[in-house]
């Protein structure tokens, strides 16, 4: 059953559209870095603007407080133009008369760029006389911002109480992308969690114990299991507090029928830098001055062995200190296999959060898995099982 509207429900010419987009690029001294979001966001703006909608774009840039040329989305406008390839106007507000005298010179197909909403305190507190204000102004509400569904502001939630709501076609990809992950996967279903610390997802390694048949917890996390379990980790990174969370988390893992699948060999070094010399060594010994940064060679053939046994994937999280090589091996090579599998149609591969694109970019590999979120506090919350307010709004009622 379907249950969202998509751009496929409307006819959008003449329309006004308030298009809530992520043009949240990263800068460097207002150059924009790294132009991404921009090419995500471009095939809903240029599908409305060529069936004759009046596109109005509205998003956040930053965390400004109050009105702050530096935080303006004047520039990133003009970069968007630049990659779908067609004028982008620009209205130094978001909403009152500056925007709605904007709004009225557009022609159908126009595309136009309301100011950062976040120069309005109003925008983050969902304030209803703001969403009135921005409602006025379009005639529907397009959501295609899934990484800023975590939040119930105006722009991202409120207009959906306020005027027909569709997903854009970048959202409805997500949503697609995640449903066939966790809600309903072809089973057998394997989760890669990794990353530094226990204490950022123990939300989302209780959910995924319910969901999935087998996880693989990699990482510095994986150390703080190892602890609790009664392995010598010596300087090894952990959170030795959380010992007992981690065994609580076993134990639901168990009763889930979910597989826990821990590292059972790591790579040791005595620096915490690149290049300082490594050893593989098994569990029974790990030097006591020596850190696990990252999986050993027998852990990465089990993880190997458990990609080959799963139809779907779902991956957060190094396995090691990825950004040092030679730590980052153990991640590289599990991507690499996971990629392969996918490319063989043998596995639907999902993955996200920062550190983990960055990580699948650096093995050569986003391009070849099924799908990669670049959404990184909202995929989280996702796989946390918590309803995105941005989502919940779209769902058919
Ligand atoms: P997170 O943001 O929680 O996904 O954590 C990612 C960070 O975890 C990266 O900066 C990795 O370098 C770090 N990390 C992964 N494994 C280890 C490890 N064994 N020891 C120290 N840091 C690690």
């Amino acid at each position: 059953m379907k249950q969202f509207r998509t751009l496929d429900d409307v006819d959008v010419k003449g329309k006004r559209v308030l298009l809530r987009v992520d043009l949240n690029v990263p800068t460097e001294n207002g150059r924009i870095t790294d132009a991404t979001r921009l090419e995500r966001v471009a095939p809903t703006i240029t599908e409305i603007s060529s069936k004759g909608g009046k596109v109005i774009l509205l998003a956040h840039f930053g965390r400004p407080k109050g009105r702050d040329p530096k935080e303006s989305l004047k520039p990133v406008a003009a970069a968007l133009a630049g990659v779908i390839n067609k004028p982008v106007a620009f209205a130094d507000d978001c909403v009152g008369d500056v925007a709605r005298d904007a709004i009225a010179a557009l022609k159908d197909g126009d595309i136009l760029c309301l100011e950062n909403t976040r120069f309005h305190k109003e925008e983050e507190k969902n304030d209803p006389a703001f969403v009135a204000g921005l409602a006025k102004l379009g005639d529907i509400w397009v959501n295609d911002a899934f990484s800023a569904a975590h939040r119930a502001h105006a722009s991202t939630e409120g207009l959906g109480h306020k005027l027909p709501a569709y997903a854009g076609r970048t959202m409805q990809a997500e949503l697609d992308a995640l449903a066939k992950a966790l809600d309903a996967p072809t089973k057998p279903v394997i989760g890669i969690i990794g990353g530094a610390k226990v204490s950022t997802k123990i939300d989302l390694l209780q959910n995924l114990v319910t969901k999935v048949d087998a996880l693989v917890i990699g990482g510095g996390m994986a150390n703080t299991f190892l602890h609790a379990q009664g392995v010598q980790i010596g300087k090894s990174l952990a959170e030795k507090d959380l010992s007992a969370t981690a065994l609580r988390i076993v134990e639901k893992a168990y009763a889930s029928n979910c597989a826990i699948i821990l590292p059972v060999d790591a790579v040791v070094a005595f620096h915490f830098a690149a290049n300082s010399p490594s050893h593989a060594y098994g569990l029974d010994a790990i030097p006591p001055e020596g850190m696990i940064l990252d999986v050993g060679p027998q852990s990465t053939a089990r993880i190997h062995a458990a990609i080959d046994d799963a139809a779907t994937l779902v991956w957060n999280g190094p396995l090691g200190a990825f950004e040092m090589a030679p730590f980052d091996r153990g991640t590289v090579v599990a991507a690499r296999h996971a990629a392969a599998r996918t490319k063989a149609k043998k596995l639907i591969s999902v993955a996200g959060g920062g550190d983990t694109v960055a990580a699948l970019n650096q093995a050569g590999v986003a391009d070849d898995f099924s799908y990669v979120s670049t959404a990184g506090g909202a995929f989280l919350e996702w796989m946390e099982g918590k309803p995105l307010p941005g989502v919940e709004v779209l769902k058919l009622r």
